[in-house]
């Protein structure tokens, strides 16, 4: 791998960083399912029992939702490149197998594939 180990080290800090935040994040509307894999579930607030009451929730659900569904995906992003730190596989296309330029890891460093990808 080209990467040098104080580049990675930093790699790594952002990452933590960015899974703190999400986790945080979605804290705010679901409930970890399996934290250690980035899984959580939208969780559904009850706000009362009449018509509108009723109809908040799921406006507010659905919303929740979708915010879910991505921060959750980023968060799996994160979670699979700092697992392939640990097994010495990072910066690596996922599609084609060519190392990922540094400079895009370092605007992204859970990028998956290359920009040719
Ligand atoms: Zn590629």
């Amino acid at each position: 791998m080209a990467i040098d180990q104080k580049t990675l080290d930093e790699l790594k800090s952002m990452l933590l960083k960015e899974k703190e935040d999400l986790e945080k994040n979605l804290g705010r509307i679901a409930k970890p399912i399996n934290k250690e894999e980035g899984d959580y579930e939208t969780s559904f607030e009850e706000l009362g029992d009449d018509k509108d009451d009723n109809a908040t929730e799921v406006d507010q659900y659905s919303q929740n939702l979708s915010v879910e569904n991505s921060l959750e995906k980023q968060l799996q992003n994160v979670l699979d490149a700092l697992e392939k730190i640990d097994k010495g596989t990072y910066g690596k296309c996922e599609n084609c197998d060519k190392d990922i330029p540094l400079e895009r890891l370092q605007v992204n460093p859970s990028a998956r594939v290359c920009l040719d990808c």
